[in-house]
């Protein structure tokens, strides 16, 4: 029998249903006026080990499927333990002192925890769920990959510097050959991520950079092909290298395309927008006076 369903955690909660209600009064009250402050890590661990029991009755699901919780005030009311747990699992290695803080609460459906520049939403109406959200303030989307690429596809990975894309793409790189490479180094792939980074380089126009970090850290510096791979693997590194760089310049050419047509092939003067306007002008752009003229 699950620990949720003893009799003696029925009972108390059957005691204490009358307090549910009012918790969540209050934790709307929460909502309506100040964010709790910030807390550090140390204060939730000794919390999820020390606290007992929240025995009040969860609005959002019925008793039997409800996970059992503990009351954390700075995160705005009772959380589920396993989630919690989860969360420390994910934030590890990490100090004691480590802050966090609490972003946003939906009642007793989810919470959004704020974590040196990461972001968790933590669901309450079950246990074990716990996901990493991009790193934007009040972003709702996924990140492309919670270690090396934390912001979504779809709005924020594409407002990144070069500098950041450029580091994002040698993590990613590098992470996908210390997965991949060690059966065969020829056959680590960049994946869907690879993709998305180089179609966010495309409008910062930033994509030989990104492009060039993602080769080199996947497979080897071009330069160190033939000093760090011998005879028939050298040549498979060099011709996995070869294949993902032309692959990755036709997922440029197809971002470009999107982007103008997106524009609806016009820059803002007015210009037909064309492929090649140069390397340095956004896709966007007829021309690099035209960028530099809306402050890109
Ligand atoms: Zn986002
Ligand atoms: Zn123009």
């Amino acid at each position: 029998m699950p620990r949720h369903q003893s009799t003696a955690a029925q009972r108390a909660r059957q005691a204490q249903r009358k307090t549910g209600g009012k918790y969540t009064v209050e934790l709307r009250q929460t909502q309506a006026g100040s964010r709790p402050g910030p807390f550090t890590l140390g204060q939730l661990l000794t919390a999820c080990g020390t606290a007992p029991d929240w025995t009040g009755e969860n609005p959002v699901v019925t008793p039997e499927w409800a996970p059992e919780m503990f009351d954390f005030a700075p995160l705005g009311g009772p959380v589920p333990y396993s989630a919690v747990l989860l969360l420390l699992g994910l934030l590890t290695p990490t100090s004691r002192s480590t802050e966090l803080e609490l972003e946003s609460r939906n009642g007793f459906h989810s919470l959004i925890v704020a974590c040196s520049g990461r972001r968790f939403e933590l669901v309450l109406s079950q246990d074990d769920y716990v996901t990493e959200r991009c790193r934007v303030p009040g972003c709702e989307l996924s990140p492309v990959s919670a270690h090396s690429i934390p912001y979504c596809a779809l709005r924020h990975l594409a407002a990144r510097s070069q500098d950041e894309l450029v580091e994002m793409a040698t993590g990613w790189g590098n992470a996908q050959r210390e997965e991949f490479s060690a059966q065969n180094p020829a056959a680590v792939p960049l994946g869907e991520e690879g993709d998305q980074l180089i179609a966010a380089a495309v409008a910062q126009c930033a994509l030989f950079p990104v492009q060039a970090a993602l080769i080199a850290s996947a497979y080897e510096r071009p330069d160190m092909v033939d000093v760090v791979y011998f005879g028939e693997q050298a040549v498979q590194v060099q011709h996995a290298m070869d294949t993902e760089y032309f692959r990755l310049m036709r997922v440029a050419a197809a971002t470009r395309t999107r982007i103008q047509k997106l524009a609806g092939g016009r820059c803002a003067c007015g210009a037909a927008l064309q492929i090649g306007a140069g390397p340095k002008v956004p896709p966007q752009f007829c021309s690099a006076v035209c960028a530099t003229a809306a402050g890109r």
